[in-house]
């Protein structure tokens, strides 16, 4: 995002969609690749993972994941799309890039993108959608404010 890209008074910190936003997921596999990045999740949502897997907490974090910092974050594979989640499966759905975890995956991949930081704006929004590219933000289902609100706010929780 350029510098000059500056939100306006009379949008930033508020809800801005109240009225709602657009989002229906392409499966075009953007928001999971490009440069390297960090998914975060809990135990609990280490043990989903695992227990999808068919392999122990231990053998979960010792074989997918990494250390940053005081943290974990899922593995990455350089590919020719960029930084691919390690989950991130391109194989199976021809022309798809599908997450191979999908029912357990942690609540950074199940809220995108209505992350507080990309609400933050029209401006923010906007930026994000140029910028991953997420060619599903702004298109199809009309998601609620209320929806909205419950996928901005589980970040608080973690
Ligand atoms: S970038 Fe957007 S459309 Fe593409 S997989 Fe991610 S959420 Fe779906």
């Amino acid at each position: 995002m350029s510098d000059r890209d500056v939100d306006t008074p009379s949008t930033t910190g508020t809800e801005w969609y109240k009225d709602g936003l657009r989002f229906s997921c392409t499966q075009c596999g953007n928001c999971c690749t490009g440069p390297p990045g960090v998914v975060w999740f809990n135990d609990d949502e280490a043990d989903a993972m695992a227990k999808k897997l068919g392999i122990s907490r231990a053998t979960f974090y010792r074989k997918y994941t990494r250390k940053v910092g005081q943290r974990h974050s899922l593995k990455e594979t350089v590919t020719e799309h960029g930084h691919d989640c390690v989950f991130l499966d391109r194989e199976s759905v021809p022309g798809k890039a599908v997450c191979s975890l999908y029912e357990a995956r942690p609540t950074q991949c199940r809220t995108w993108p209505f992350w507080p930081e990309n609400l933050h704006s029209p401006m923010t929004w906007r930026a994000v959608k140029r910028a991953t590219p997420c060619p599903g933000m702004d298109r199809g289902k009309l998601v609620p404010i209320e929806e909205i609100r419950i996928q901005r706010d589980a970040h608080l929780d973690e």
